[in-house]
């Protein structure tokens, strides 16, 4: 049985590419290979089932919707193993809601159970998503994860900015997957707040206008593609060794 008083909800949070994916990964594998039980869960359903890395690595997971109680998911594993599980580690849990994080809170207070989550803190819109806020709220201890990548103007990227033919767009669905299937090609770029901030207020004002007055994308803007979800180690990225991969890219549920 785990030892109610210690166990704890952690938050990790960073942009695209900060490594969050694997690092989730790599907290699942040490506890299993130190013989502790596990549960890796994800929102992401266009990962199948699995959390991978562009990195190379990946595991089984179970797929969640926001329709799921993660506490009576969570607890039938525990009971399944005889009260042996020790930790649930989740990926993309910005898109958890934040009635699940409630959830999730409870899977540390009431069953010993330590929660690893992690995802992005802000959308595209540069606000937070309601599940990080929620982890914010509620997180016993909240950690940013370290990896940093750049901006091309050479700041420290903090902001993650929707592009849409290779121009930053403001307005949209929080979640939207590469393909829209139309002629539109949606891409996800980190950005410094200035950059962020400035292709922001381009967007604000073309929207203004009857969508003729497209602005052109800022010249030299290295955007990252992560709508090819094929292998996790396609595709080169701009950021060297800061981990931009499909693992950590924001795109919809299907359906
Ligand atoms: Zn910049």
């Amino acid at each position: 049985m785990a030892d109610r008083s210690s166990a704890l909800l952690r938050f990790f949070f960073g942009t695209m590419g900060s490594g969050k994916s694997t690092q989730a990964l790599q907290i699942h594998h040490n506890l299993r290979q130190g013989g502790l039980a596990c549960l890796l869960i994800s929102q992401l359903d266009r990962t199948h089932g699995r959390v991978s890395s562009r990195l190379g690595v990946s595991a089984d997971a179970i797929v969640i919707d926001p329709s799921m109680d993660l506490f009576a998911l969570v607890r039938r594993h525990h009971e399944d193993l005889d009260g042996e599980l020790h930790a649930v580690v989740c990926d993309e849990s910005q898109f958890y809601e934040p009635h699940q994080v409630e959830q999730l809170a409870r899977v540390v207070d009431e069953l010993g159970i330590e929660v690893y989550a992690f995802g992005l803190l802000t959308t595209f819109q540069g606000v937070m998503f309601p599940g990080s806020a929620r982890l914010m709220e509620l997180a016993d201890v909240r950690s940013e994860l370290q990896v940093e990548a750049r901006c091309l103007c050479g700041a420290r990227a903090t902001h993650n900015a929707r592009l849409v033919n290779g121009v930053q767009v403001y307005d949209g669905e929080m979640k939207v997957v590469g393909d829209t299937g139309g002629e539109a090609t949606v891409t996800y770029a980190l950005m410094c707040r200035r950059c962020w901030t400035s292709g922001r207020d381009l967007a604000r004002q073309t929207s203004l206008f009857d969508g003729e007055a497209r602005p052109t994308a800022p010249a030299g803007r290295i955007v990252v593609d992560l709508t090819d979800s094929g292998s996790p180690t396609d595709g080169a990225s701009p950021f060297d060794g800061a981990g931009t991969g499909p693992d950590d890219a924001v795109v919809s549920s299907s359906g």
